[in-house]
């Protein structure tokens, strides 16, 4: 300790508690796995990961996910998504609470699933995998309900300042940033991971989109002829570096 100000940002850091919650499919790994459509029983279809985002389900259908508890196929044919997996270990090391919630059930073979994680040293004691897919909540709740219910019942168990999560899919992201109504002393970051594996932030809590409308709006009421004080006369210096950028 090298003085009293260092020891004292030392325990502010540990005492915020961060909650980051990764999606497994199509934001840490790629897997060719389909997903069955089920007509009265019978299938109709197959979807890979990305189809199935965004498929409604017709009169009559359900998904089935048969495919994705084969542990032995997730493990020979997955493809890493290696900056998301990077992003997960500085999560695990910085000491977060770092859950993967993922839309599938149970595999078949527990240990074969976490040694895919283990290939990239990742420590999954320390990880914990939710299965929305088990949860039983009749054919209508949606993943992004589900993925929901998990993480309210995440955040009741211990007092977190933030909460992140990574995930492919936009509803699930919304959903996610919905639970500030009920966490309120909670900060909500989603952030959307695209096909590449570039997680941009895509939705925060509402409290945030009005702070950034207002600074905005302030930035634009600022007036570059007469700048007042440091901060103006750097947004001003920043707005004119674009103007010579653009012609
Ligand atoms: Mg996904």
């Amino acid at each position: 300790m090298k003085n009293f100000k260092e020891f004292f940002s030392n325990i502010q850091e540990a005492l915020v508690k961060i909650l980051v919650v990764f999606d497994i499919d199509d934001t840490l790994v790629h897997t060719p796995t389909k997903i069955n459509v089920l007509k009265n029983g019978r299938k109709i279809r197959e979807l890979n990961s990305h189809e199935f985002t965004h498929y409604k389900l017709g009169a009559g259908e359900e998904f089935d996910f048969s495919n994705f508890r084969k542990a032995k196929d997730f493990f020979d044919n997955h493809k890493p998504i290696v900056p998301m997996i990077r992003q997960l270990k500085t999560d695990i090391k910085r000491g977060n609470k770092v859950v993967m919630v993922t839309a599938r059930a149970d595999f078949d073979d527990k240990e074969t699933f976490l040694n895919t994680f283990r290939l990239y040293n990742i420590d999954m004691n320390k990880v914990h995998v939710y299965r929305a897919g088990n949860m039983k909540d009749g054919p209508k709740t949606t993943i992004e309900e589900k993925k929901k219910k998990i993480i309210s019942e995440l955040l009741q168990k211990d007092n977190y300042q933030k909460a992140i999560m990574y995930d492919d899919s936009k509803p699930n992201l919304q959903y996610f940033v919905s639970l500030k109504k009920d966490f309120p002393n909670t900060k909500f970051y989603g952030w959307h991971v695209n096909e590449r594996g570039e997680a941009s932030e895509h939705l925060r809590e509402q409290f945030f989109d009005l702070v950034e409308k207002w600074s905005e709006k302030y930035k634009k009421s600022i007036d570059c002829n007469n700048p007042r004080g440091f901060s103006q006369r750097a947004s001003c210096q920043s707005r004119e570096k674009k103007k010579r950028e653009k012609s």
